[in-house]
């Protein structure tokens, strides 16, 4: 049965949540604890103790681990209603990359690991960041991994750079991808491992100036030297780092898509209300033509956006794995949330390209979607190959 209809319960999260985003986080966006680099840690704690009050802290945290315990459906609802502000999901602690790291701890780590690392980070007391992007070895191919890992008794002793790595100033731990090598007599291959940032060993070369503002931390560029890693700080198991990397991205990708749905939606009503009092040539700009006609192709995005979001999102309730979707979904969404923000810049005129409003953040925050969590054309090869091998 196809029905588009949110129950009670799920209509009372959407405006509990919008309500809490609008009255409370919205004033904090103009704070200097919001930094180019993304919202300082002070402004974050600060912002998860309102979230909490609410009751609105954790929606993607499991019960066990003090959070809403939501599913992948209710999940969009809600992480859409908290991107309304883009301090919104920093806000609930849904953010990149904790909620993904969260996502894949739960699923992967084993009891002592989830101790040590999932249960402060579950708390909030924590930042973690995910260091797989290599300035010359991986990127939109995984599979260039240089960062190896070499097996040394009980140890690992891994040696590498990392960049573009979301949080690394601030976190706590980090999930480093590295390649075990052949002829150690053990299992090879890609390998996830934990390790405390404050480890010798890892170094945070510099935090990069990007277009973007919203992630706590910003984004570093991370070296391994010597890093001596135990045995029993392997994530998962030695040489599965792709399955677990899928583990973690299919579901990653998407919430990306429910956050920025909703500040796509944000800069929406922004311009909406600009083209509905502004006047040019006798008239509000709105009855225009050409800008009404912006309004209604931001419509039907939006709309689009959100219905891709919430199938995936049942797939995924489903129990599928949600690989095809969620890669269709992403490129869909990025893209069309992409047009949104920038039909917003231009119906806002000289306005729109002021911090005056939010929608000029919006729009360099979205702009790094199409890139991140898989470039839209490695997606789009991707469903190719599927298409062509269905066949
Ligand atoms: C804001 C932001 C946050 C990020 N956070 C993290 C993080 O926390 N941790 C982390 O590990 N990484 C992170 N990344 C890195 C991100 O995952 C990579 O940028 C992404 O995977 C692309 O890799 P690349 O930058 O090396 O691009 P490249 O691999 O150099 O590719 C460049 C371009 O080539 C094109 N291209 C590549 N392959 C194909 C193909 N098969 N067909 C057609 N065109 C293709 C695409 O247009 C692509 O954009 C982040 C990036 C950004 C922008």
């Amino acid at each position: 049965m196809i029905d588009f209809t949110l129950t009670s319960e799920q209509q009372n999260l959407r405006e509990r949540t919008r309500a809490f985003v609008t009255d409370k986080i919205i004033p904090y966006e103009g704070d200097i604890r919001a930094t180019a680099h993304g919202p300082t840690d002070e402004l974050r704690q600060e912002l998860n103790e309102l979230a909490r009050q609410a009751g609105l802290f954790g929606p993607h945290i499991p019960k066990n681990w003090n959070g809403m315990g939501l599913n992948h459906t209710d999940m969009a609802i809600v992480f859409e209603a908290a991107g309304y502000s883009p301090l919104g999901p920093i806000a609930l602690h849904c953010a990149a990359p904790d909620e993904g790291n969260m996502n894949l701890l739960v699923k992967v780590a084993t009891p002592e690991q989830k101790d040590i690392y999932l249960r402060p980070l579950a708390a909030g007391e924590t930042r973690s960041c995910f260091t797989m992007t290599e300035p010359n070895g991986a990127g939109s191919d995984p599979t260039m991994l240089e960062t190896k890992a070499i097996p040394e008794g009980n140890h690992f002793v891994i040696n590498g750079r990392k960049w573009l790595i979301t949080g690394a100033e601030g976190a706590a731990f980090t999930i480093i991808m590295a390649q075990v090598p052949d002829g150690y007599g053990m299992q090879s291959g890609p390998t996830m491992f934990l390790a405390p940032m404050a480890s010798e060993g890892i170094r945070i070369e510099r935090n990069l100036e990007t277009m973007d503002s919203s992630f706590t931390g910003g984004h570093g560029e991370v070296v391994f030297e010597n890093l001596r890693v135990s045995a029993d700080h392997v994530l998962g198991e030695v040489g599965e780092a792709f399955r677990y990397v899928q583990v973690r991205l299919a579901p990653a990708r998407l919430t990306h898509c429910m956050r920025w749905l909703g500040s796509a939606e944000r800069a929406h009503d922004i311009a909406k209300n600009y083209a509905s009092r502004r006047r040019a040539f006798g008239k509000i700009l709105g009855e225009h033509e050409g800008v009404g006609f912006m309004l209604a192709d931001n419509a039907i995005d939006l709309q689009q956006s959100r219905l891709m979001v919430w199938w995936t999102a049942r797939e995924l309730d489903c129990g599928s794995k949600a690989r095809h979707e969620s890669s269709m979904t992403k490129v869909a969404v990025s893209e069309a949330l992409f047009r949104v923000a920038d039909r917003c810049v231009q119906i806002l005129g000289g306005l729109g390209m002021t911090e005056d409003t939010v929608v000029n953040q919006i729009f360099r925050e979205i702009r790094g979607f199409r890139i991140y969590d898989g470039p839209s054309e490695v997606h789009r090869w991707a469903i190719a190959k599927r298409i062509l091998k269905s066949h």
